[in-house]
Formats: structure tokens, sequence, C-alpha cells
């Protein structure tokens, strides 16, 4: 099997854990501590190939927080993540963007832009467009999605290692 290492950054609180356990394990988690970093893992199949993912599961990044170089070090691909109802978390993850560029010393790894928490169509303080936009910019594939629905999870995952490959 070939194996992806795969990172979950984004502020507080956007479903970092409730997305990867949704993926791994197959149910909408608990709430548990913003603060627990975790990794999971879960085979997937694509084209025949059979893969290995290896999922850290990070504790939220805020604008004050140096960027972790573990972070930064044998990982193949990123999903970058904010909420939908948070226009806090989409500032935030351009920030976390840019440290993770900086950490690795290039613009060319394989990561995603998620829109968590689509299911809460009423709160919503990001439009689609804005999160096309930025994900555009930076020239990767955008995807909203709903932990708590099991919403386009699997495609999250998937078209990162879509990335993975192609990088
Ligand atoms: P993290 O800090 O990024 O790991 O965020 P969590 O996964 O702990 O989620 C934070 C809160 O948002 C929890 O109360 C979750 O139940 C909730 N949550 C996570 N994903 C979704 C989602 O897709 N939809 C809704 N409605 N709530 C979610
Ligand atoms: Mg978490």
């Amino acid at each position: 099997k070939l194996q992806r290492k795969i990172a979950v950054l984004g502020f507080m609180g956007v479903g970092k854990s409730a997305v990867t356990i949704q993926f791994t394990e197959g149910h909408f988690a608990e709430p548990y501590s913003p603060t627990i970093e975790n990794t999971f893992q879960k085979v997937i199949r694509h084209k025949g190939i059979e893969y290995q993912t290896d999922i850290l599961d990070t504790a939220g990044q805020d604008e004050y927080q140096i960027f972790h170089t573990r972070y930064a070090m044998g990982i193949h691909g990123y999903i970058l993540m904010y909420s939908i109802v948070s226009r806090r978390s989409f500032d935030m993850v351009s920030t976390i963007r840019d440290k993770l560029l900086n950490a690795v010393g290039t613009e060319n790894i394989p990561h995603v832009l998620v829109g968590n928490k689509s299911d809460l169509v009423h709160e919503r303080e990001v439009a689609t467009e804005e999160g096309q936009r930025l994900a555009d910019e930076w020239g990767v594939p955008f995807i909203e999605s709903s932990a708590k629905f099991n919403t386009n999870i699997e495609e999250i995952f998937r078209k990162l290692i879509l990335q993975c490959e192609a990088g």
C-alpha cells in the first residue's frame, strides 16, 4: 500500500476532528477538546490503488501561534479548513497557509481548501463564491462539506490524494 500522510489545519472549532472522525470512523463525533491532537488511519482505494492514509488532526491554530515545524515535515498533503459560519476562520485560513508555505519552503505542496459546516445554511457568513475564489487564487480544489451529514467528506480526501499524485 502507498502511504499518504495528511494534516488537517484550521482555526479551532471549524470541524477538523469531526471531519477526520466522520471519514475514518463513519460517524459524527461528540465534541471533544479542541486542544487534543490525534492521528487516524484509513485505507482508501483510488483507481485500483490502495492508499494507507495517515491523518494528523491538529489542535486549532490561531493568529499568534507559531507554526509547528512537525506540521511541515513528512506530510504529503494538507487539508486547509474553515467553517462557512465563521468569517474569522476564513480569514485565518490564509494566514495558516502563509505559515505553512513558509515552513515547507515551497508553494508546490498538495493542498485543498475546505469550507465545513455547509449544513448550517442559516448561519452562513462566508459565501461559496468567496471560498471558490480563494481556492482559484491558490490553484487548488475547493470543497464545501458537512461532517454532520457526511456530505463531501470522502471527496475531500480523494481530491487531496489526486493532488498528491499530480504533484
Ligand atoms: P476542531 O476544533 O476544528 O477539531 O472542531 P471540532 O471537530 O471539535 O468541531 C467543533 C464543533 O463544531 C463541535 O461542536 C462539532 O460538533 C461542530 N461541527 C463540526 N463539524 C460540523 C458540521 O459539519 N456541521 C455542524 N452543524 N457542526 C459541526
Ligand atoms: Mg479538534
